[in-house]
């Protein structure tokens, strides 16, 4: 449903100037493409994000959980009713040791991952390095269930808590998370209309305790790693498509398919990683589809390969 103007009244009423309507989400992305949201919010705190999504869900009017939009291509159609970006509340890291050999480090839904990763650094615990450099939020990490050839977040990650439409909060342990290439599913047992709405607020992640020098040399490698192999500088969504499941991956097949520097518009296939599709300037969500769909069709043809985007398309 979109927002009529009693909704926009309500919201406007409720939560002030911090509700903005028809905000560019180009603003918001890290490609920086995507037309307006209907209406976006950053909540400052839980109780607000709990009445927001509670009073939605009511309205029957849709909501979409974001964090640093590090992962979303946004149309240009932009997005029916409400973006909610969870960057300023859901900040808090603690640690519970435990007498076993691990130590259980939960983080809310808007820490960013590298404060997650430095924590642990910080502290001595290992599990997280692999995560080192990605960037957005826990929340987004978790649902995209991020990772490289180092790990993945199913490597670490204990349980998950959800804050449901009706306001109420529940831990899903590891046997409920279903995990597969950069996607979780909740299995949450409950009707659909709740498991379509997850606002993930925290995750806890089992990590060990180790040499934190050895620790930090590592972390430091992986780092320099990342920055040579990654196109910095660009605008982009990290890798665009999944790697297939066997054999070459994702941008080692659109390098050999000739697309390196292909351009439509401003986006472009990067010259230095060529799963990475880069905001050359002033491009559009369209630019990127258009591409999108060059570099897909492309490999089909050579490779008989169908490659699946990574990064989620989103909007109207
Ligand atoms: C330069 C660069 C490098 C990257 N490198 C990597 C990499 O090495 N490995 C990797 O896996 N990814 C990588 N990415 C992609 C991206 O950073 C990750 O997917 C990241 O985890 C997304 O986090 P986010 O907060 O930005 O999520 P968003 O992009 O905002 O959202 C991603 C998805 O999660 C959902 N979501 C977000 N928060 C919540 C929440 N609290 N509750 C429910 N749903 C939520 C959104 O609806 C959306 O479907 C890279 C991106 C860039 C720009």
């Amino acid at each position: 449903m979109v927002l009529d103007s009693e909704s926009k009244k309500w919201l406007a009423d409720h939560y002030g100037a911090g509700i903005k309507f028809d905000e560019p989400m180009s603003k918001h992305t890290s490609l920086q493409v995507g037309g307006p949201a209907e209406a976006y919010f950053v909540p400052g705190n839980i109780e607000a994000l709990k009445s927001l999504i509670n009073w939605a869900w009511q309205k029957g009017i849709s909501y979409l959980i974001i964090g640093d939009g590090t992962n979303l291509l946004v149309k240009d159609s932009g997005v029916k009713g409400i973006v909610i970006a969870l960057t300023k509340c859901l900040q808090a890291i603690t640690k519970i040791d435990n007498e076993k050999e691990e130590v259980v480090v939960t983080a809310m839904a808007g820490v960013r991952m590298q404060a997650l990763c430095r924590f642990a650094l910080e502290h001595g615990l290992a599990g997280l390095n692999f995560a080192l450099g990605i960037p957005g939020t826990v929340g987004g990490g978790i649902m995209m269930n991020a990772g490289t050839a180092e790990g993945w977040i199913e490597n670490v990650l204990k349980t998950v808590t959800v804050l449901l439409p009706n306001g109420q909060i529940q831990e899903i342990t590891r046997d409920r998370l279903k995990f597969s290439y950069r996607n979780l599913t909740l299995n949450m047992e409950l009707n659909q209309e709740f498991q379509a709405h997850p606002v993930i607020i925290d995750g806890s992640f089992c990590l060990h305790p180790t040499d934190p020098v050895k620790l930090k040399a590592e972390a430091q490698k992986i780092l320099r790693r990342r920055m040579q192999r990654q196109p910095i500088g660009y605008p982009s969504a990290g890798c665009f498509f999944k790697n297939p499941p066997n054999g070459k991956t994702a941008g080692q097949l659109i390098d050999l398919a000739g697309l390196k520097g292909k351009a439509i518009g401003g986006a472009e296939v990067s010259s230095k990683h060529a799963n990475f599709f880069v905001n050359i300037g002033q491009a559009t969500a369209a630019d990127f589809l258009a591409l999108m769909e060059l570099v897909h069709d492309t490999v089909l043809t050579r490779f008989n390969i169908d490659l699946e985007s990574e990064v989620k398309i989103v909007g109207a």
